[in-house]
């Protein structure tokens, strides 16, 4: 059984004032080296491969030079959007059972969540992982509520997510050629008819996004707590 981990690392940070966020520094130092040192601890991954926006290549690849990353043969370059990186590292894996991919800016996800995945990806096409919702959403327009959804039924969805490969690549070519653009991956095999199961994340696994979220992570980080996982 052959896995391989892909990380996109190409946004551009629209909401974080056009920063490189994998770049940012996280406890002294780049985030994204969080997530690959993690990976790079995991036996049942077999392969990683980063995704770099063409300015970031050099530092990216000095950085994977420096760390001496044995899991990372190939890098791909990033895509307009994050379905595009995606699409770029898919057509560099010329074999694989299974890939998961998670986000460069998620550095305080938990191995046994990569365990957990790994072992749910039966009788299904995909898992992914999330928390249910705490607070009560509303659908508002133009300021005015328009419903109150039951909460129950709802999750915020995060990465890592895990598919198998062939599905998940056949998934992808359709999606592109059809132009049709998805908020994460599971929404793409979803769209063609796929299975997905859910697992629970953890509250803790946060994306950097704005400025905030690094002084938390920072704290995540050093008390390793790691809440429910
Ligand atoms: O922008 P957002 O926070 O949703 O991005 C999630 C992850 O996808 C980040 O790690 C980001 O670097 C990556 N991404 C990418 N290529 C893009 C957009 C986002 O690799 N075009």
């Amino acid at each position: 059984m052959k896995t391989v981990a892909i990380i996109p690392a190409a946004g551009s940070g629209k909401r974080y004032g056009n920063a490189s966020k994998a770049f940012l520094p996280v406890g002294g130092r780049p985030v994204i080296s969080w997530v690959l040192d993690l990976l790079e601890q995991i036996e049942e991954i077999n392969e990683v491969i980063p995704v770099f926006k063409d300015i970031d290549m050099e530092r990216g690849l000095r950085l994977i030079e420096e760390k001496g990353y044995k899991k990372i043969k190939k890098v791909a370059p990033g895509g307009r959007e994050r379905q595009d990186s995606v699409f770029h590292a898919l057509n560099l894996i010329t074999d694989a059972d299974i890939v998961i991919i998670h986000d460069a800016v998620r550095p305080a996800a938990k191995p046994e969540l990569f365990i957990d995945i790994l072992n749910s990806l039966k009788d299904c096409d995909g898992v992914i992982t999330g928390v249910p919702l705490i607070d009560t959403i509303k659908e508002v327009d133009k300021g005015f509520v328009v419903s109150t959804p039951e909460r129950s039924r709802y999750w915020l969805i995060q990465t890592p997510q895990a598919f198998k490969f062939k599905l998940l690549k056949d998934s992808y070519k359709k999606a592109i050629k059809e132009g049709l653009y998805f908020t994460d991956d599971s929404g793409l095999i979803e769209h063609y008819g796929g299975k997905v199961r859910v697992i629970m994340g953890s509250y803790q696994n946060l994306k950097i996004t704005v400025p905030e979220d690094i002084r938390i992570l920072e704290a995540i980080l050093r008390s390793d707590v790691g809440g429910p996982r």
